[in-house]
This record gives C-alpha cells, sequence and structure tokens, in this order.
C-alpha cells in the first residue's frame, strides 16, 4: 500500500507507470520544502524494488531496507553544507553503471537539486542522457525554474502542491496520534506542508521558535530605526532563519488581511486571534496590504540572491509601527 498521505494524482501518475511497466528513467519532483517529495521518491522506489505482489507492500525485506535506508540499491544523495558537489554526482555516475546487487532497479533519489554546483549539475547530465537501463533517478527540487532546462526536459515533472488543512489534520490525529486541538493548530500554520506539520508535532522547538519570532515581531513593531536595524543585522546571518521568520510574518500579516476583511475563518495563527482583531483595528487595510506585498517582495527577492541584510533592513524599517 502507498504510504503517502495527499498527492492522489501523483501516487496514480506512478502506479499507471509501475503497471504499464512504462516508467521514465527521470522524475523530478517540484514543491515547496516538507511537502512530501522524499516521501513519494521513497515510496516509489519501494514499489519499484518491492518483493510482494500488492507494490509496494512496506512488509517485504526490500520495503523495510528502503524505509531503513539500508538498501543497497536506493540511495538519497543530498548536499554536503548546502552543496551537491560534483564528487558526489561523480560517484552516483560510476555506482549508477553497474547492476543492482538486490532489487531490480537502481534508484537515486537527490534532494534539492539546486544546491548542485554548475559542474555537479553538467555532471548528472551526462547519467540522465544516457541512463542505463535499470537506474531510475529521482530528483527534487522547490521549482523547476531553478534548475538547468537541460536537465528539467529530461525529466518527468511532477508538481507537489500543499496538501488540504483537513487532510493535514486529519493524518495527524491518525497516524501520529496528535490532539485535535494541536492538530488543528499546527495544520493550520503548515501552509499544507505535512512533513513541517509532523516534525512541529514531534518537536515543540518549532512552536517554540515561532513564539519567540512572533513575540519579536510585537516588540520590533514598538521600536525605532536603530532596534530594527540591529534586527536585520543580526537575522541576515542566518538563512535558514530568515526564510521560516518571512514565512511567519507573512502568515501573519495574511491574517490581519483577512481578519479585517471580516474573513477570520481561513486564519493561520488561531491560537493568536485575539491580538488579530486588536491589531486589525488599529491598521488600515491599505497599510496592511502594502506590508503584505513588501513581505512577498522581499520573500522573492532573496529567492533570487539579493543582499540578505540590505534586504531585511528595507523590509524593518517597512513594518507597521506598534
Ligand atoms: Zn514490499
Amino acid at each position: 500500500m502507498w504510504q503517502v498521505v495527499g498527492h492522489k494524482w501523483a501516487v496514480d501518475l506512478l502506479k499507471r507507470a509501475l503497471a504499464s511497466e512504462r516508467v521514465a528513467h527521470a522524475y523530478l519532483l517540484t514543491g515547496p520544502p516538507q511537502i512530501g517529495k522524499r516521501s513519494l521518491a521513497l515510496n516509489f522506489a519501494q514499489a519499484l524494488n518491492c518483493l510482494d505482489q500488492e507494490k509496494p507492500c512496506g512488509q517485504c525485506l526490500a520495503c523495510s531496507k528502503i524505509a531503513h535506508g539500508s538498501h543497497p540499491d536506493v540511495q538519497v544523495i543530498q548536499g554536503e553544507g548546502r552543496t551537491i558537489k560534483i564528487d558526489q554526482m561523480r560517484t552516483l555516475r560510476h555506482e549508477a553503471a553497474l547492476f543492482p546487487l538486490e532489487g531490480r532497479w537502481k534508484v537515486y533519489i537527490i534532494r534539492q537539486m539546486e544546491q548542485a554546483t554548475a559542474e555537479a549539475a553538467n555532471c548528472l547530465l551526462k547519467t540522465l542522457e544516457e541512463p542505463p537501463s535499470h537506474v531510475i533517478l529521482m530528483l527534487t527540487a522547490s521549482e523547476a525554474e531553478a534548475l538547468l532546462p537541460t536537465i528539467v526536459s529530461r525529466c518527468q515533472v511532477l508538481n507537489l502542491r500543499p496538501l488540504a488543512t483537513e487532510t493535514v489534520q486529519r493524518s495527524l490525529q491518525e497516524r501520529w496520534g496528535v490532539d485535535a486541538k494541536r492538530a488543528q493548530l499546527l495544520a493550520r500554520l503548515s501552509g499544507g506542508r505535512l512533513g513541517w506539520a509532523v516534525a512541529a508535532g514531534q518537536d515543540d522547538a518549532i512552536l517554540d521558535r515561532r513564539e519567540k519570532h512572533l513575540d519579536e515581531m510585537m516588540e520590533l513593531m514598538g521600536q525605532g530605526r536603530v532596534e530594527r536595524m540591529g534586527y536585520a543585522r543580526q537575522l541576515s546571518h542566518n538563512p535558514e532563519a530568515v526564510r521560516e521568520l518571512l514565512h511567519l510574518w507573512l502568515s501573519w500579516w495574511r491574517d490581519l488581511l483577512l481578519t479585517a476583511s471580516g474573513s477570520s475563518a481561513g486564519i493561520v495563527n488561531i491560537d493568536r486571534g485575539g491580538t488579530l482583531r486588536v491589531q486589525a483595528q488599529r491598521y488600515s487595510l491599505a497599510q496592511v496590504r502594502d506590508f503584505v506585498k513588501a513581505l512577498r517582495a522581499a520573500a522573492w527577492r532573496l529567492e533570487h540572491n539579493a543582499n540578505t541584510r540590505l534586504t531585511l533592513e528595507v523590509l524593518m524599517l517597512g513594518l507597521p509601527p506598534g
């Protein structure tokens, strides 16, 4: 049985490919972080190498080895220090030429392909151009546009979308035993990214960090230029934190927009509804909308390699006063 939550169309497509023995040699799974790309790729690797009739059974030796990362023919490759290096792709190329040891297929899952250096990407391209008949490459990336067009054109692209909030909430409760109230909050906060919701359900530090970041934002709204510039400077040293913070701020200001326009049913930060209502009265709709735009613009610029500190400084100065 396929274990993937949601993404039914993608599972169906892969099932059909398996059933008709027309599996592509390369797939590219795209979508936001923690949406289920790696889970889908691993599940497909199980379906390809499963020893049972009902593939993937999840029980046989092959399925369980793949689940535990110990199957010799299924490898997950990811960046070392946020970079996929040419040596990793060279090793892949050499190993891919050899026949599978235990399974029918050799499956290489390459995570966050956008982290590959130009040399690494070009090296992989050679494997993609003439893949050995027993090899399947599963690439993942946030978006196809971040990769070389020559790589994308050799892959079947499956663009995964965020899951419905209800789907996330239900599976948190049913599969991971999270209580209803917490599951509802996590599902809203996740923006349809089940991987994030599950991680946050198991690790309190994630929600604690959100609390801290929201409190810092409230505080910053009451502060002046010097404090805001200082915050931007301090934050700019940690790109991972910047991404998370922008995502959080955007969720907050979108919630304000919803609250101010009287449609608070869809808000994300349901545990802070009171503060949202107070702030929604304090700012004009135009003010809120402008800051949402500024947040989106900042996120876009950072994705496209703008100067982090400068971008954050501009954003912090634009944060409406408390
Ligand atoms: Zn199996």
